[in-house]
Order: structure tokens, then sequence, then C-alpha cells
């Protein structure tokens, strides 16, 4: 484990926000982001992630029905703006959103660390899949059409390198798409009520985005058009966390919409689109 600084801003320290067993959630006195404090190291991490699969998700099968939905929606939303293209899926595990991809007629590719992953999606769906962090593969500038990341930047210890990265490798008028978790408003009211719970996944995640800190991180590295979304909901296979999933999710989805758009329903995970400018 070790003590850092703010991966945003770099405050120094953080104030205590949430303990999860051993491990403390804190909030930078400057910037307001919310990470993990002290972390596991970088080669700590590494190694977890050789065999990491959500623990809730017993097999690849069952992962593969839990991120359909999602993935389903997402490159729905990405025809609204581009038919086909190169495209990259960053922490692509499995690849199941290449190969939906694929289908749809995108040339599309994937980064990932896990070996397990790795080896899956090469071997078993004859995907291309390049090993290894971003910010590693070398990718020339101007390269993607879309850049594509599902619940990957609450795991990064630098989120924002990452986002450069992603904004140097898409071409002008290129499109990011995120998925992440927002997890605190929930946490806040579960210990309002004193209901213990390990919502952050500590110390799987590394952070805890809002939608507000997002936009503001996507924007100072020269993103603009940034779009906020629900974007659906995962299937979990464990019965309570579906229920849960597909309550909250549409129930989310219904407020959005009605609100023309705007209300963002705290708590639950969220899709961001953003375009690096120029977009025609
Ligand atoms: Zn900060």
């Amino acid at each position: 484990m070790e003590e850092v600084d703010c991966p945003i801003c770099e405050a120094s320290r953080g104030e205590p926000l949430h303990l999860e067993g051993s491990f403390q959630m804190v909030r930078c006195p400057s910037c307001q982001f919310i990470f993990l404090n002290p972390r596991p190291t970088t080669d700590s991490l590494f190694r977890f992630y050789q065999k990491y699969l959500p623990e809730e998700e017993p097999s690849i099968e069952s992962w593969e029905r839990m991120m359909q939905p999602v993935f389903h929606r997402a490159a729905n939303l990405l025809k609204q703006y581009r038919r086909n293209g190169r495209l990259l899926d960053v922490g692509t595990g499995f690849g199941f959103f290449l190969v939906e991809m694929k289908k749809r007629g995108w040339e599309a590719a994937g980064v990932e660390i896990s070996q397990k992953a790795i080896d899956y999606a090469r071997d078993v769906l004859g995907l291309t899949i390049l090993s290894g962090p971003l910010e590693k593969a070398d990718f020339p500038d101007n390269d993607f059409d879309a850049v594509t990341a599902f619940y990957l930047i609450e795991h990064l210890s630098h989120p924002m390198a990452f986002l450069r990265e992603c904004h140097c490798i898409l071409k002008p008028g290129g499109l990011l798409l995120l998925r992440y978790p927002h997890t605190t408003p929930i946490k806040n009211l579960l210990q309002f009520f004193g209901i213990k719970n390990r919502l952050y996944d500590l110390p799987a995640h590394l952070s805890d985005f809002s939608p507000m800190m997002i936009q503001q991180c996507l924007e100072r590295i020269g993103f603009e058009k940034c779009q906020h979304l629900i974007g659906g909901c995962t299937l979990p296979s464990d019965l309570g966390k579906r229920t849960s999933s597909i309550l909250f999710g549409n129930f989310a989805e219904a407020l959005f919409y009605l609100s023309g758009k705007k209300f963002l329903f705290p708590g639950v995970s969220k899709t961001v689109l953003a375009f690096k400018g120029n977009i025609s």
C-alpha cells in the first residue's frame, strides 16, 4: 500500500470520507475528487488483475450476460454519430464489446492487462488485443474514430494520463465513451441509516467519479460537447443484485427522460460521451 496525493489536482492528502473494512476513501479538499488512500501499489494492482473477475460473476459467460445490455446501449449511442470506423476499447476484458462492434461493421481492437482475458479474447473470439496499459500501447496520434472504456476509469492510478492519451489517439471529431460507477451518494445514504456495505469494491476501485468531476477532467484535457446519460443497467447473475440493478436502472432512466435528459439519478452507473474538438 502507498499514500498518494489527489490523482486529479495533486493536492496532498485528503479528508477521510468512508471506511470499508481497512480501506479508506478520502475527499480531496481542493477539487473534491474522491479516491482510495492509501491504495495498493501499481505492481500489486497489475498482479491482481491477472485473474480479475468482478467478484459477483462466477464465469466468463455470466460476465457476458451481465454486460450485454450496457454494450448494446453504448453501440446504439455511438451509431447516432458514426456508422463505422476504427474503434479501440480500453480495458476490453474478454472482448464482448468488440464482438458487438465488429458485427456492426467497425474495425475494432482492444487493450487489456489481464492475461486470462487476453487469452480468451484472442484464442476463443479471434479478436485483436494489445497487451498492457493504454499508455504503453504506443498508438499514433489521431488514429481512432472512437475510444470506449467500460468500468475502467475507477480502476486507474492515473486517470488524467489515461484521458490525455485517449484525446491524443482520437481523430479530430472522434468520440470517447466512458461507463463508470457513481457510488458515493448511495454510500452517504446507507451511512446515514448505519447500514454496512462494500459498495465501493475496495481496493479494486481507486476512485469514485461524479458526472461533474468527469466533465471537468474531460474539458480540462480538451474534450467538448459532453453528454451524460444513465445508459442502461447491467444484469448480474445474483438475483438480488440483478433485481436492484434493473429497478434502479430503469427508474433512473425514466427520470432522466422525464426531466428532458437533465436529471442524473445519484448513485447509479453513468455513461458519458465526449468529442475531441472539430466535430463536423
Ligand atoms: Zn484534488
